[in-house]
């Protein structure tokens, strides 16, 4: 997956790059490493967890 692949459908945390763009953890709060994994509709980096990657083709990212 690209770095520049846009993705929709976030809420405003996970488009500010706050929290993960799969399973919704709060990287405030939640000390879990995570991987930029392209950008919302503001241009914010979006991340998500690492070892989510792999499936997350088939869930919020698309
Ligand atoms: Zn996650």
């Amino acid at each position: 997956m690209s770095r520049d692949t846009l993705i929709t459908g976030l809420t405003p945390v996970q488009a500010d790059g706050l929290a993960c763009a799969t399973c919704g953890a709060d990287y405030m709060r939640v000390p879990v490493p995570h991987v930029p994994v392209g950008r919302s509709v503001t241009g914010s980096q979006v991340f998500a967890c690492v070892g989510r990657l792999a499936g997350a083709a088939g869930g919020v990212l698309r």
